[in-house]
């Protein structure tokens, strides 16, 4: 056994005593040889543990772990992925290294409240920590020192149910530890890394974890120790899961804990990346930590200014936290520190007033801090611009130093298996590294034959996947007949599939295809031309115009006019994510613009062919071609009534006449011949821009490189194969 093993797990044969190394770390999640490892360990045991690997090497009996220790194949997928793994973790080679060739012992700090990396690590809500994973996973990819910083969260996410009448239900798991791919963080002097943090009067204790992806680490937050009060121990229990005081308190230990933890680890970071304002308050550690070695409060300002970049996420109000000053200055009572005397200098960089009255604002705290400013798309960009004017009252519009990095998906963690090999076969080898952007271009290549067969079958493992859940759900919990039909068990192998999965709020509209239920019955029902709608989406558990949006979505699925084309897939996560933005065959997206900063599941869906049928807001204003998807667009009105009108007409005149003829118009060989095309186009415009390659590319060209070299150490621009920009 090695010293990162698992606990409480037998000893491994020898032959293969680091499975249990390979398991702990995720990045097997995305190597191709490394997953063949897990799938090939035990085919049953990968499925019905979600992909869980630690999960797996404690299920399996010791004589099956001998078995394929003695077995040719095994070992060679084995040695394969181990062979791969170590340059990754310590390669000195790499797209990073080429640019920034010195800087030992430095790092990138990368905050967020939340990351979507496995199925099997629950610590995350949606979107915002999906981008956060991919980031590190990518970090990894192109060799950057990147530490990232979050929660543990032992209780995670909520689960979703749904009950008889269409009603989200919320239950929350206590994660089973030893089934996580987690392990106490270790200081370089040999003990496990604990930190305190002042709340209030009282002094907080902050456990840390590990995470292995690659090269990159993840330090997890957790306040879950025995030595804490019954409260406190629960402060890191839940994502979103509390009050605004248990929010503000989340945020000290975020903020000031993940310093702390950084250099109680030994880290260094030249640059402070914080995803979303949620941890801000890394900034009033910082500047504590200056000013504490003798800097004024200006200079340490300026340091902090120059180190610091901020990712802003979501024009819409309530994604952006606020607190009352009186909030913030009593849990903050004993960070002040050296910091006393700047106290009120300092929550005045947070003071905002978007009309109800000044608040400590968690956004405004970041803008006034960070020396670089971006958001995730273009459009986002402009609004982002406008939406937060007063914090740079002299700056003209164009001014305002708001950059536009658009957001990205990881291509080796979203791409269907399947389809990857078809990749293998047509693009070389080598399309995994996306060294060049032209090898997508090769796309073209791919036989209709070839490329439809791999589309039907990703639809009809989706609809496996589907029926599977819904069968377990009725033998296990013994829902009703309704629930069960209602999951999508009437759903049709060979129809057009029409994905929609994401959070369930307002200005997403998930209701707004069912606007003329009869015009859509029309559509959904037609004969010989099936097609069926597959959703899925929690609402935040606060939400209840969310859940209403959800329980008429339900309630349509329940809706025999509908004949069973609607189906409602509950407890959205990552898992069911791989499945229905690979096996759909269109993918829907109609927010009201401009409210979607940039989206990814659509991303997501091009990569594997399946189109983007969508508003023309985030990062569809830029990724519509003319010929990759479809582009709803209702034309502007006076009124949010009047726009969801033209919008859904929009909506069904694309389906009416040109996504469903395609999908239907069948040559001889059955093959869908006006369809191909878009499916390719999909791919081959999607796959070399909207990934995080590129987008991470920048990150470093535009925010960080600046902040690298303003700490003395080289950078060289890249040269030759520059990343397209979009
Ligand atoms: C990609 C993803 C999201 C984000 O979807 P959007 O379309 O950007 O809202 C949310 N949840 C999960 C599980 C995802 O995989």
């Amino acid at each position: 056994m090695t010293t990162i093993g698992l606990s409480g797990l037998d000893a491994l044969p020898r032959r293969i005593d680091r499975l249990d190394e390979l398991a702990l770390d995720l990045w097997w999640s995305w190597n191709p040889h490394a997953r063949n490892v897990f799938r090939r360990l035990d085919y049953t045991l990968w499925r019905a543990t979600a992909h869980n690997p630690v999960r797996m090497l404690r299920l399996l009996p010791p004589a099956e772990l001998e078995a394929v220790a003695r077995d040719p194949a095994f070992l060679d997928l084995y040695d394969r992925a181990l062979r791969d793994l170590d340059p990754t973790r310590t390669s000195t080679k790499s797209w990073w290294s080429e640019r920034v060739p010195a800087m030992p012992g430095r790092s990138i700090a990368y905050f967020s409240a939340e990351f979507a990396i496995h199925q099997s690590l629950p610590i995350y809500a949606g979107g915002l920590g999906v981008l956060a994973g991919d980031i590190c996973k990518e970090a990894s990819d192109l060799g950057l020192p990147l530490l990232g910083v979050g929660f543990m969260y032992p209780q995670g996410y909520f689960h979703q149910q749904v009950s008889a009448d269409g009603w989200q239900q919320e239950s929350y798991e206590r994660l089973n530890w030893a089934d996580a791919p987690v392990t106490p963080a270790v200081t370089p002097g040999g003990r496990p890394c604990v930190v305190t943090v002042p709340l209030g009067s009282r002094t907080v204790k902050v456990a840390v974890w590990r995470v292995r992806l690659g090269r990159t680490k993840l330090y997890l937050l957790d306040t879950g120790l025995e030595e804490n009060a019954p409260w406190d121990r629960e402060l890191t229990a839940r994502l979103y899961g509390g009050d605004t005081e248990t929010r503000v308190q989340q945020e000290i230990i975020l903020g000031i804990g993940g310093v702390r933890a950084l250099r109680a680890m030994g880290a260094n970071p030249v640059v402070w990346h914080l995803n979303e304002g949620h941890a801000a308050f890394v900034v009033l550690q910082r500047m504590r930590e200056m000013i504490e070695q003798g800097r004024s409060f200006e200079a340490a300002l300026a340091e902090v200014r120059r180190t610091t970049v901020f990712t802003t996420h979501t024009p819409v109000p309530a994604g952006h936290d606020t607190f009352p000053f009186q909030l913030v200055d009593s849990h903050l009572a004993g960070c002040w520190g050296t910091l006393g005397s700047h106290r009120e200098a300092f929550l005045s960089l947070g003071h905002y007033d978007n009309g109800s009255g000044p608040r400590f604002n968690m956004t405004a705290l970041a803008l006034r801090t960070a020396g670089r400013v971006n958001a995730v798309s273009r459009l986002h960009a402009g609004v982002t611009r406008d939406m937060w004017a007063p914090i740079w009252p002299e700056a003209a519009p164009d001014q305002r130093p708001v950059h536009a990095v658009t957001n990205g998906i990881h291509v080796g963690t979203w791409v269907a298996h399947r389809l990857g090999l078809v990749f293998d076969r047509y693009l070389g080898g080598d399309w995994r590294d996306q060294r060049d952007d032209a090898l997508w271009d090769r796309v073209l290549d791919i036989p209709d034959a070839e490329l439809w067969g791999v589309r039907q079958e990703l639809r009809r493992y989706l609809l496996d996947f589907i029926r599977e859940r819904a069968r377990q759900r009725w033998a296990d919990e013994r829902v009703g007949a309704g629930r069960v039909l209602a999951a999508g068990t009437l759903l049709d192998p060979n129809a057009l599939t029409i994905g929609f999965a994401r959070r369930f709020t307002e200005y997403k509209r998930p209701e707004l295809i069912f606007t003329d239920p009869a015009r859509l019955g029309r559509i959904l029902n037609a004969p010989k031309r099936p097609v069926q709608l597959v959703f899925a989406g929690k609402a935040h558990p606060a939400d209840d115009g969310g859940k209403h949006h959800l329980q008429h979505v339900y309630q349509r699925a329940l809706d025999a006019a509908f004949a069973g084309r609607v189906a409602f897939v509950d407890d959205y996560d990552l898992h069911v994510a791989h499945f229905l933005v690979q096996g759909c065959d269109v993918w829907l997206n109609n927010p009201r613009k401009p409210l979607e900063a940039s989206g990814t599941s659509g991303m997501k869906a091009a990569l594997n062919g399946v189109p983007h049928l969508s508003i023309g807001d985030g990062w569809w204003a830029e990724g519509y071609s003319g010929d990759n998807g479809w582009l709803i667009d209702g034309g502007e009105h006076p009124d949010r009534a009047a726009t969801d009108a033209a919008d859904a007409d929009a909506l069904y005149t694309l389906l009416e006449r040109d996504v469903v003829p395609a999908f239907y118009d069948r040559d001889r060989d059955d093959l869908p011949r006006r369809w191909l095309p878009i499916v390719r186009q999909a791919i081959r415009t999607v796959a070399p821009r909207f990934t995080t390659r590129r987008m991470v590319k920048e990150y470093v060209e535009q925010m960080y490189a600046p902040a690298i070299r303003a700490s003395g150490y080289k950078y060289t621009e890249e040269t030759g194969d520059r990343p397209v920009s979009p």
